[in-house]
């Protein structure tokens, strides 16, 4: 038996655990007793992590696609038709009708790569991945009122604070091992407030459970805010010493009394007034929070608001405070570390600056990078409908299932002059590809992931990968080459970090041999320098916080006549996004093998509907079915349903309406109707 320490391919909580093989192949998992955040311990997703990695549907060759059907290729004929064709796009329709789509999956040195070959290679900033669907209005939020867009604080404060504020974040689900944490806490007399009008697990556990309307967050914290205003539970000395345009946001939130706040949430007052006291008064309040408020037309205003709130209490740069957006996929913070954005390169550096551009072009030894910003990956399906983008390269994502209005989405992956995915598996959105690129899974390669608390840690190899199929940092550097690109040569991932850690200041401190057993946290500007747990300590990044007021806006779509049930989306316990690897790890899947919808019981006995019925769900942009679960997790009027079947696919119905500044689409709230199958 051979042990190998690695992290864990789901959720950005980052466990460590040791991938246990015999002969070759993985037989188990045992998690890591000494890691700061697993601490011994795995949630079911961890425990199967293992489970996916020999399954007998792994892709092993490339597929090239010929008289229609895919069929197996060589790796020279399949990477020479991915270089020819998308050269062939961009001397037809201009550099940047090519867009690559990186992974919160892959590991920062391929993001980093992929990243570099958009750039460097193929001269256009059209490179994003999926953070655009979950966490872009954080980046963007927190960008500019504390200057930096990712955790303040560790999961660690999580045992050291007074009072949580749950907002948006089914956190025992979607998170487990913070989720217990949080549960550990208020066992030890933690004060927890639940902002989510499902009834998730932890909002059995709260002081307060807050079913406010959704897409009604604003409103909620700016009635509580200004409760904390008008009750003098201001902290005048941080608000004073540490922020600036305080004046703007007290009066912004003014009109915002707990009645008019009620009348928008659809709670009492008096929620309202009994969540800000107990919020504000305590000597140490953190806010975690999740896509509930992040997947919205107005996801930046919710961050705004909630950095608002941290500021105005004080509870930022200390032990077991915070503002703490926690990350999807197990390296989606990475991802967005890496520059995988459209406007930044790696470490938030702006593409516009020509001083950063300089500075890339030099060392990737080009004569000049792209200036202008690329397109947000939620932009490109209508650009692509529009005929600006004709070749699509994406990495490790599903846009088929994960993208909103799946029906628009079918449409254009079809419509592009190429297609090309580089996967483990042949997912929805590989089925249509033109050309497949088979790839490593986490446990067959070498790499660092950051977690949600942007800490750094190695993952490692612990078997071969199947057939022919080759990691993305080898195919990556492969196609750089193919295109004649000199400067993309390295032997291993520990080279591609050291790159990475000489142009990117937050990770100049970065280095494999530093990184054992349990990673460090950024920023970590030196070899020397020991890693940062909390942000903000004496100022915010940016200098002084800025408080940005919210003005409440309703969401994009809302229920009417024809469409009177607003449907919320989100991920169950067992599976994880597009379920890719959980659907095919045999003990997750038998645990929630279907697609489902939850219904309130007065809805349900108003259209008889009873438990385990076939629903017929139908939006403005298309319909599904799906079986019902009559619960009270949901309030009357609102129906929920997870992303991750196919068959049953929510992202059918889902609405495209975009945040104007984050571009993250509107997941958490559509119109829909819905009816008995008879
Ligand atoms: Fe993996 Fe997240 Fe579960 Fe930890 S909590 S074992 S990182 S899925």
């Amino acid at each position: 038996m051979k042990r190998t320490l690695t992290v864990c391919p789901y959720c950005g909580t980052g466990c460590m655990f040791y991938l246990v093989s015999d002969g070759g192949k993985l037989v188990g998992v045992e998690p890591s007793v000494t890691h700061p955040v697993s601490r011994g311990g795995l949630c079911v997703k961890g425990w199967n992590a293992f489970a996916f990695v020999h399954h007998p549907e792994r892709l092993t060759t490339p597929l090239v696609r010929r008289d229609g059907v895919l069929q197996p290729a060589s790796w020279d004929e399949a990477l020479d038709l991915v270089v020819t064709g998308l050269q062939a796009v961009q001397e037809k329709h201009g550099s940047d009708a090519v867009m690559f789509a990186s992974s919160a999956k892959a590991t920062n040195e391929e993001n980093y790569l992929l990243m570099k070959l958009a750039r460097a290679v193929f001269g256009t900033n059209n490179i994003d991945h999926c953070a655009r669907l979950c966490h872009s209005s954080t980046v963007t939020g927190l960008a500019e009122t504390f200057g930096s867009g990712a955790m303040t604080n560790s999961i660690s404060c999580i045992d050291e604070t007074d009072v949580i504020l749950v907002i948006g974040s089914n956190t025992t689900e979607q998170h487990p091992l913070i989720g217990s944490r949080i549960l550990n806490a208020v066992q030890n007399g933690t004060g927890l407030i639940v902002a989510d009008n499902r009834r998730i697990r932890l909002a059995r556990h709260a002081a307060l459970h807050l079913r406010h309307k959704n897409g009604s967050d604003v409103a909620l914290l700016n009635g509580i805010m200004h409760v904390i205003i008008a009750e003098g539970l201001v902290d005048e000395e941080f608000v004073a010493t540490r922020t600036e345009n305080y004046a703007a946001q007290a009066a912004a939130v003014a009109e915002w009394t707990p009645e008019k706040a009620a009348a928008a949430t659809g709670l009492e007052a008096g929620e309202i007034v009994a969540a800000a006291r107990l919020f504000a008064g305590a000597k140490r309040a953190m806010i975690l929070y999740s896509m509930g408020i992040t997947q919205h037309s107005h996801g930046v205003d919710n961050v705004r608001c909630v950095a608002a709130l941290a500021m105005l209490t004080g509870n930022v740069g200390r032990p077991g405070t915070g503002v703490n957006p926690l990350r999807g996929q197990n390296n989606v913070q990475g991802g967005c570390d890496m520059g995988a954005l459209p406007d930044l390169y790696s470490g938030y550096q702006k593409v516009a600056d020509p001083l950063v551009r300089d500075r890339f072009a030099r060392a990737w030894g080009v004569p000049s990078l792209p200036a202008a910003p690329g397109l947000p990956l939620t932009r490109a399906m209508n650009a692509a409908s529009e005929g600006r983008l004709q070749a699509l390269f994406v990495m490790g994502e599903n846009p088929m299932l994960s993208d909103p209005d799946q029906g628009h989405a079918r449409k254009v992956l079809e419509g592009l002059e190429l297609l090309v995915v580089q996967d483990i598996f042949l997912t929805e959105t590989a089925a249509l590809a033109d050309i497949v690129l088979p790839a490593a899974c986490y446990a067959e390669k070498e790499g660092t992931f950051t977690n949600t608390e942007r800490r750094v840690q190695r993952a490692r190899k612990a078997v071969e990968s199947p057939g022919t199929a080759r990691a993305d940092w080898e195919i990556i550097c492969d196609i750089a080459l193919r295109a004649g690109y000199r400067g993309m040569c390295y032997h291993d991932p520990r080279e591609v970090m050291d790159e990475i850690a000489s142009l990117t200041p937050l990770y100049g401190g970065i280095a494999y041999d530093r990184l054992d057993p349990h990673g460090l946290q950024w920023p970590c500007p030196d070899r020397n320098h020991p890693g940062t747990p909390l942000l903000h300590l004496e100022h915010f990044t940016r200098g002084l916080g800025h408080f940005s007021p919210a003005r409440y806006r309703l969401p994009a779509e809302l229920p009417d006549d024809r469409y009177p049930f607003v449907l919320t989306t989100g991920r169950t316990y067992f599976h994880w996004h597009t379920g890719s690897m959980t659907r095919r790890s045999h003990l997750l899947d038998r645990e929630e093998p279907r697609s489902f919808i939850e219904i309130h019981p007065d809805d349900a006995a108003r259209l008889g509907v009873r438990d385990h019925d076939r629903l017929q769900v139908a939006s403005r942009r298309g319909e599904v079915q799906t079986e019902a679960r009559v619960t009270t997790m949901v309030v009357p009027g609102v129906l929920f349903m997870p992303f991750h079947f196919a068959e049953g696919a929510a992202n059918a119905l889902t609405n495209n309406a975009l945040d104007p500044e984050s571009s993250i689409p509107e997941f958490k709230v559509c119109a829909v109707r819905v009816e008995r199958v008879p």
